[in-house]
């Protein structure tokens, strides 16, 4: 039931590297390593059956295709397993029945993020990192903050000053060192490439090591399963770095070589902000690599990601599953995030509701047909983010003082007026 870990592989190079030493990007050409397993030895343990009697251990069931050797390394506060919960209202307002969303906000500090520093942490620390660093829009310094302290190692995190609060505190109470830096995430990276080597400690970086993409892949194992091995027709992915939907494809492909799955693949959408859409922009003008995006800008902060290192895994991930990359803008991400909350599905992340405003728009150009099954990945909880703009006022009273029927009024004008 280990680890059938082999080696490792350039992302573009397809060079073979050992996977039993600390790696971050490949040598020869900068771009991301990937974790290759045995499959064949995967197949004897890992198999549908003995998969429904594993019921404990979260994305950690999937132990053969994770990259920790000894169970004794695995860090885990109780990652995986989040809900696939149908949104028949919300899913009524868009025109589209069948509307599934992937509740990610419910693993630990409050996104997908908990998933790939459970593996990344696990597996680092297994080849003898003692300090982490990472740069972070929010959610991955929470993440890796609450993962390293499991650990007992060190962890620094580089986030923009106006990174969203909450994901800056959240981190300092877990004793993480936060630097606040006056630019993007990439000039984050940067800083915490300089950093790394002076602090003896490891980069985890988006995609800049190969262990963190392995636990959100667990992402895309875990639809399989609860879809019982069919997937969705297309699947919703508010893209960033990008490490989840390269996750995603990629545990799709270990699950058709174990024949868990056939060669059917749902339609990939990457969702970005109007402000921060170099994917969307590449992928329309057909282009293998995306250029950095000037000026990013947006409230979904995880979406403010300039450039990627895994660019090409993404765009490559579009196009062979015959999906599409969209953009939308911060005002439908605003009317989305309250549209959602009012019909059930949560108070979500400008992320989530940036992935949730792409289905109306996608089924406005005939990318989406009324009857198809399509999963929206929500990402992340709305509590670790300013509010959205305009929230009504509440009305205060003196409980001593006050006139029910005034009150009562007041209350009833307000629920006719729609946010
Ligand atoms: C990091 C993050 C994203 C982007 O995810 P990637 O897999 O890196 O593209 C989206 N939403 C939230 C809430 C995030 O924290």
């Amino acid at each position: 039931m280990g680890s059938t870990l082999t080696h490792l592989e350039g992302a573009l190079s397809g060079a073979t590297y050992p996977a039993d030493e600390p790696a971050n990007l490949d040598p020869k050409d900068g771009r991301p390593l990937l974790a290759r397993y045995d499959l064949e030895r995967a197949a004897r343990t890992l198999t549908v059956e003995s998969l429904a009697t594993r019921r404990e251990g979260g994305m950690w069931r999937w132990s053969e295709l994770l990259p920790v050797r000894d169970p004794g390394h695995v860090v885990s506060l109780g990652e995986g397993d989040t809900p696939l919960l149908p949104q028949p209202r919300l899913g009524r307002a868009f025109g589209l029945p069948r509307l599934y969303t992937k509740a990610e906000g419910l693993n630990p500090t409050g996104s997908f993020k908990a998933r790939g520093m459970s593996a990344a942490v696990s597996r680092n620390a297994e080849l003898g990192a003692t300090s982490f660093i990472a740069p972070s829009a929010g959610n991955a310094a929470g993440a890796l903050a609450a993962y390293g302290a499991a650990a007992g190692v060190g962890v620094t995190v580089a986030v923009p000053v106006d990174a969203p609060p909450a994901s800056r505190d959240e981190a300092l109470a877990m004793g993480a060192r936060l630097v606040l830096v006056e630019g993007l995430i990439s000039d984050c990276g940067r800083v915490a490439s300089a950093l790394a080597e002076r602090l003896g400690a490891f980069d985890v970086s988006t995609l800049k090591e190969p262990y963190r993409v392995e636990g959100k892949k667990t992402m895309g194992l875990e639809l399989a399963e609860q879809h019982s091995w069919r997937l969705p027709d297309v699947i919703v992915y508010p893209t960033g770095g990008g490490t989840g939907l390269v996750g995603i494809w990629k545990a799709f492909d270990e699950l058709e070589t174990l024949g868990f799955i056939g060669p059917e693949r749902p339609r990939m959408i990457a969702v970005q902000a109007e402000g921060c859409a170099p994917i969307v922009r590449a992928f329309e003008a057909g282009e293998r690599f995306a250029r950095p995006f000037e000026n990013a800008r947006t409230r979904a902060a995880g979406l403010r990601v300039p450039s990627a290192v895994g660019d090409f895994l993404i765009l490559a991930a579009l196009r062979e599953s015959g999906g599409t990359a969209v953009a939308v803008d911060e005002d439908s991400i605003t009317r989305t995030q309250l549209l959602a909350g009012r019909l059930g599905a949560g108070y979500v992340s400008p992320e989530s509701a940036a992935a949730l405003a792409a289905v109306p728009e996608l089924c406005d150009r005939g990318e989406l047909n009324p009857d198809e099954e399509v999963v929206v990945f929500d990402c992340g909880i709305g509590q670790k983010y300013p509010p959205p703009p305009n929230l009504p006022e509440p009305p205060t009273i003196d409980p001593s003082n006050y006139d029910p029927e005034r009150l009562a009024a007041k209350l009833d004008a307000r629920s006719r007026t729609k946010p």
